[in-house]
């Protein structure tokens, strides 16, 4: 530990307002700063030279594993030859264009241009504003509402809060919900009837949407938004048939679609966007974390051309589009995204998130499904959950105020790993870095089987 590690977390503890923090015990000295210092591929290292595999890809974003000087040579080349310059009116720098066509080569068909932002939740504010937007253009002014999942999570904004649908979000906010609604998760483990099958319970979800849709009046209603697979509600893949299902009631009602790919977006499932892995044609796509690995923040909207053509008639009748951001397309984080996006392709990462993920989503599945407090293993990719139970029989939930989530990832951290204990629900959850080998999967594996031992 350096000389002034006493003074660096006073200074922590008494100025630093930390997102998703017990604010009061943290400034009470009652939790740990953990004051990180170093990362090299799937490890990082805090200051007092303890290091731990980063199962979590720090929040499941740094896909190319820490320490990659390719990028950190493009941020430095970029920031000493032109550090800032705006995006306004038709401005751009070489990485920024560079980096559109990169995206929109990798995209799923059908897409068209990319609105670049800072996070996850700025790029979701901008595709609520383009959505209704694009309804105003086309005539239809009462078509506006936007319907999210329950344990859906797009972010921590005002209107972005509204559309994440986990409570802790919500209270005490007084977020303004409406013009925004939640309909079922597609969490089969909990919410499906031990009857039913996963097609079944697919086609529950369906007409729950339906359902409200016609409730609400179909002309009412202008998108529906959802991530490929639940990241922060639980990792939670998708039911079997799921998105045909729901695709098919958004078609009837011509409501547009929007996945949410801040997670999978650029390999975590195995394939380069969620919505094709799992045959999702959407209208607009939200991309950040694995955009630049986290080595620089950026986010971005990806437009269909069924959108674009719209927007650009609204040009044609209004003028130029009043929504911008400072930093939209800001240099330094593009030049980040085409050294990562390069660097994702060089190295395989796609391919390795699939067949490794394979692995090791079998690999624990084997260690710990057996285990009594166990009542689901699941995930696809590099991305997976255990969820813990009571009674797994009659899947009884534990308490939350026994915080077995959390309990479990402190001792797995004692073991050398970083999981995440998710917000809702006794989840540990994992999202490694896409470069992820098989001997550091059987690392995560062993830890994870020990911490489960040593709490329940
Ligand atoms: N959408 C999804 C699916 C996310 O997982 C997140 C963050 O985890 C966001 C949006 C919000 O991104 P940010 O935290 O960059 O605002």
């Amino acid at each position: 530990m350096s000389e002034n590690s006493n003074e660096i977390t006073a200074w922590d503890r008494d100025h630093f307002f930390h997102p998703s923090t017990h604010m009061g015990m943290h400034a009470r000295g009652e939790t740990p700063t953990r004051v990180m210092a170093g990362g090299e591929g799937v490890y990082v290292t805090d200051v007092s030279g303890r290091t731990s595999l980063d199962a979590f890809a720090g929040l499941y974003c740094v896909n190319v594993g820490y320490g990659r000087q390719k990028i950190s040579d493009a941020i430095a080349e970029q920031a000493k030859n032109l550090a800032y310059y705006h995006a306004y009116v038709g401005h751009g720098t070489e990485a920024s264009i560079t980096l559109s066509k990169m995206i929109i080569d990798r995209a799923p068909k059908g897409m068209s241009r990319v609105y670049f932002g800072l996070s996850g939740s700025d790029a979701n504010e901008t595709n609520i504003k383009l959505i209704w937007y694009y309804n105003n253009i086309l005539g239809r002014p009462e078509k506006k509402k936007i319907i999210s999942r329950w344990r859906g999570y797009h972010g921590s904004g005002v209107m972005t809060g509204s559309l994440t649908g986990l409570e802790l979000f919500h209270n005490l906010f007084d977020l303004p919900r409406p013009p925004i609604f939640h309909t079922e998760a597609p969490y089969y483990f909990r919410r499906a009837d031990r009857s039913m099958s996963e097609e079944q319970f697919s086609q529950h979800c369906a007409d729950k949407l339906e359902e409200m849709i016609l409730a609400e009046g179909p002309d009412t209603i202008a998108a529906f938004i959802g991530e490929p697979i639940l990241g922060t509600g639980g990792i939670v893949p998708p039911p079997q048939g799921y998105w045909q299902k729901i695709q098919a009631v958004l078609e009837k009602y011509d409501i547009l679609l929007v996945a949410d790919e801040v997670v999978t977006g650029f390999g975590r499932l195995g394939s380069m966007f969620g919505s094709d892995h799992y045959g999702i044609k959407p209208d607009l796509i939200t991309i950040a974390k694995g955009l630049t690995s986290a080595y620089a923040p950026l986010s971005g909207s990806i437009v269909s051309d069924k959108v674009w053509q719209v927007l650009v008639q609204g040009s044609d009748k209004m003028g130029a589009i009043g929504h911008g951001w400072t930093y939209s397309a800001h240099p330094i984080c593009a030049a980040a995204g085409v050294a990562n996006l390069e660097l994702v392709d060089e190295l395989g990462l796609v391919e390795n998130a699939g067949s490794t993920g394979t692995y090791f989503r079998s690999e624990l599945a084997k260690a710990v499904a057996g285990h009594r407090h166990v009542g689901d293993v699941r995930g696809d990719g590099l991305m997976a959950a255990v969820e813990f139970v009571e009674d797994k029989n009659d899947r009884v939930f534990f308490d939350p105020a026994k915080k077995i989530g959390p309990q479990v990832s402190a001792a797995l951290l004692e073991r050398g790993v970083i999981g995440r204990a998710m917000p809702q629900g006794d989840i540990l959850g994992f999202a490694p870095p896409l470069c992820l080998t098989r001997e550091e999967a059987d690392t995560v594996v062993r830890a994870t089987a020990a911490a489960i031992e040593a709490v329940l």
